[in-house]
């Protein structure tokens, strides 16, 4: 049977089509990205648009990002299964270019109304632009790897697997930020 969380995650994609969000966006790229993996998951991972790879098959995180992401998830014992992915943006901007402010503000009532159904635990940022949609003021650089609380979320801003996948230093700092967050988890729910 299907979760009653899937029924409503598939009522906010419907509206994002039925609300023409963004449609410059919308007609350059090939479909919709909206999100994949465990509507009841602990854990939301939160990139920033969709690439080629993304979309072509309509799923978030599938290209050289993605199998990065999903090597990390297997070193804490995790499947893609066990995670909700997503982005800010669900169309594909044109060439990779990076969104644009208003197509992040366009697509982020969307994205707050998918994190109030799956409710999840932790919201990992992927990269500056998801961090500063959620923590306008904070610097990926000084804070990738902190937990931070914020309203009744908690926040655990990460650098961006495309970005450090071929920057030695910066490959080994998210693995190794990557590597607290079982410890964040059960922190957060033991308080
Ligand atoms: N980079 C992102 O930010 N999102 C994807 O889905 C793929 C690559």
């Amino acid at each position: 049977m299907m979760s009653t969380k899937q029924a409503r995650l598939d009522v906010i994609m419907q509206k994002i089509l039925d609300d023409k969000v963004s449609p410059q966006l919308a007609e350059d790229a090939l479909q919709l990205v909206f999100g994949d993996g465990n509507p009841d998951a602990e854990i939301v991972f939160i990139g920033e648009a969709p690439g080629k790879n993304e979309d072509l098959e309509g799923k978030p995180f599938v290209g050289a990002a993605g199998k990065f992401l999903n090597e990390m998830l297997a070193m804490i014992d995790l499947k893609r299964q066990d995670v909700y992915i997503t982005n800010i943006v669900k169309y594909r901007p044109p060439n990779n270019r990076d969104p644009y402010p208003e197509e992040k503000q366009a697509f982020m009532p969307y994205l707050e109304s998918q994190l109030e159904v799956i409710q999840p635990l932790l919201v990992v940022t992927l990269g500056r632009h998801s961090l500063n949609c959620f923590l306008p003021d904070l610097q990926i650089s000084v804070c990738h790897g902190q937990p931070k609380r914020y309203g009744k979320r908690v926040y655990l801003p990460l650098f961006h697997p495309a970005a450090a996948l071929y920057n030695g230093a910066m490959r080994q700092t998210l693995i190794d930020d990557f590597a607290l967050i079982p410890a964040i988890i059960q922190k957060i729910k033991s308080s």
